[in-house]
């Protein structure tokens, strides 16, 4: 999606795919300089690793505990993480009011991060993440001790689901339960799945299938629905907003090309 941006616009830069062993990352990045790269998008396992790395990382990168995507500045590499925009921006284009709103969150790995930031900057009443260790939710829930937003966020064991769902305003799956290829799988049991509410919105960071399982659960419910494909887009639209700020401005991005580029690319209707 990046590439066929870049063409549109008719710039002269390409985005390549360049794996990088851990042991490497430092050295990477002062190549990456030496050479004149303008910035470059981080993913597993180094989104922690680059934090030190780095001269600049942004309130939210910090927020998440992790950046994906970085760009060159006169004093050195700055990154940031654009996942929490990708995330709102489906959500922001539902124009409503998210002060009362209840979220349940399914898994508390790095995507949920990204959705607890996001959430916090939406207003929501209260988090509820759930997962299935209680050491890790526990490692979760204390992690945000020092948050600059006020996080109304509290953690469950996977089991207390049939309780929390009837009053969930927004679900959303941040594991990777029913990703392809595993599309028949789905985080909500169908008994679970009956106690969402119509008024919910079901939310599947997953953009392979599309609809997953999850989603098609919560379509029976009579839930709204959202994949992961327009979290995937925006991010990357952030991204490149940020790699080519010196050249063209926000606005020219053409985010639709984007779209089309990526569903050609994962094979969903375009
Ligand atoms: P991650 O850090 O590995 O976290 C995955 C979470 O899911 C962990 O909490 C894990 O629990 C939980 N989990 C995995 N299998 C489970 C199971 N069978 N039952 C219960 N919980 C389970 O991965 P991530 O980076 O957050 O990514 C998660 C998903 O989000 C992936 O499908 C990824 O493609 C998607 N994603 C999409 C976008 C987008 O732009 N649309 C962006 C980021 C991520 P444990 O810790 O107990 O294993």
């Amino acid at each position: 999606m990046h590439n066929a941006a870049i063409a549109h616009l008719g710039l002269d830069y390409v985005y390549l795919p360049l794996p990088v062993k851990p042991e490497n990352l430092a050295a990477a990045i002062a190549g990456f300089a030496a050479i004149g790269l303008r910035g470059f998008s981080i993913t597993i396992p180094h989104k922690q690793a680059i934090l030190p790395l780095l001269s600049e990382v942004s309130a939210i990168a910090q927020a998440v505990g992790a950046v994906n995507t970085v760009w060159r500045t006169n004093a050195g590499w700055s990154g940031t993480n654009t996942d929490v925009e990708g995330f709102l921006a489906p959500l922001k284009a539902q124009n409503r009011d998210w002060s009362q709103t209840t979220v349940v969150i399914l898994g508390n790995g790095g995507a949920a991060r990204a959705v607890v930031v996001g959430c916090g900057q939406l207003g929501c009443a209260r988090m509820q993440a759930v997962g299935r260790s209680q050491q890790k939710l526990e490692t979760f829930a204390q992690s945000w001790a020092g948050a600059s937003l006020p996080l109304n966020l509290t953690v469950h064991a996977w089991e207390t689901l049939p309780d929390l769902l009837p009053d969930a305003d927004l679900v959303v799956n941040t594991t990777p339960i029913g990703m392809h290829p595993q599309v028949e799988a789905s985080p909500l049991s169908p008994q679970m799945a009956e106690k969402l509410s119509n008024r919910a919105i079901a939310y599947d960071l997953i953009y392979t299938p599309s609809p997953t399982r999850f989603l098609r659960q919560a379509q029976v419910q009579g839930a709204t629905t959202i994949d992961g494909l327009e979290m995937l887009v925006q991010q990357g639209v952030a991204a490149l907003t940020l790699w080519l700020q010196l050249d063209t401005p926000a606005a020219t991005i053409p985010v639709d090309i984007m779209r089309h580029a990526l569903k050609q690319q994962l094979g969903l209707p375009t």
